[in-house]
């Protein structure tokens, strides 16, 4: 079942996503070469709490950590650790914030120092590709729309999209109906309509697209060991126009690639 929200629901996601997006800018900071990804997520559970918000991360389904912390070949739902960064890693940091009864959701993939030329191209698709997604998820078209337009530009660039993992609404449940998937066909699957909120999130291999999870039960890997990049917005459906509640603007403003 899909929750539709009313615009004052819409006010208290983007209230959250401002102490997301803050706590992301926070971290970024800190994100170079040396650095504990352990620390990153004390850092953005400090800022959070100090901030009315609950890690919408920690604790859920017994997760244990804040941040997800995903370096290099694992895509999505790595553990913070005793990992210390180091020149040429790329690392995604995924964030979600409960505040005011409603979750937001956002995640950034960063190059650690210098990164190679092909793995920054990964970075910056990745990145791009979000973006046409959330051009395409307005009211009137249909999920796979928004995943169409993911897919085409990346598989168009030689890149391939992750099938298991998948984007989601959002409201007073971290993970709502509908499922939002990086790939599909134009016109397919639900409607698209006002007072939808949606987490955007494709996930993008350099290589093979098949993954893996880790003996820890949430790691997942490419089945390659090669890289994978990982971009999120959690946006707002209105009849006449799309807004992206989440901001990626006060981690830019750290942090340029
Ligand atoms: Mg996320
Ligand atoms: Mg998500």
């Amino acid at each position: 079942m899909i929750h539709y929200k009313t615009s004052e629901e819409v006010q208290l996601i983007k209230e959250s996503a401002q102490i997301l997006g803050k706590a992301h800018g926070e971290v970024a900071k800190l994100v170079k070469p040396g650095v504990k990804t352990a620390d990153l997520d004390k850092v953005a559970e400090e800022f959070i709490r100090d901030h009315g918000g609950i890690p919408s991360f920690k604790g859920y389904n017994g997760f244990p950590a804040s941040l997800c912390i995903s370096v290099n070949e694992v895509v999505v739902h790595g553990f913070p650790s005793g990992y210390v960064l180091k020149d040429g890693d790329i690392i995604s940091i995924d964030c979600g914030v409960f505040h005011q009864g409603f979750h937001s959701d956002c995640a950034y993939t960063y190059p650690v120092g210098e990164v190679s030329p092909k793995v920054l191209s990964l970075l910056k698709a990745t990145k791009e590709s979000l973006y046409l997604g959330i051009e395409n998820a307005i009211a009137g078209k249909r999920i796979g729309d928004i995943g169409n337009a993911i897919q085409k530009y990346v598989e168009a660039k030689g890149y391939t999209v992750v099938r298991e993992l998948v984007g989601h609404g959002v409201g007073k449940s971290l993970h709502e109906s509908p499922e939002v998937p990086n790939y599909g066909k134009k016109g397919s699957g639900p409607l698209l309509k006002d007072g939808m909120v949606l987490a955007i999130e494709p996930m993008v291999n350099l290589g093979t697209r098949n993954v893996v999870q880790e003996r820890d039960g949430w790691t997942i890997r490419t089945a390659d060991r090669r890289p994978s990049a990982h971009f999120e917005h959690t946006v707002a459906i209105f009849e006449d126009r799309t807004e992206i509640l989440t901001t990626h603007q006060y981690i830019e403003e750290n942090f340029k690639f």
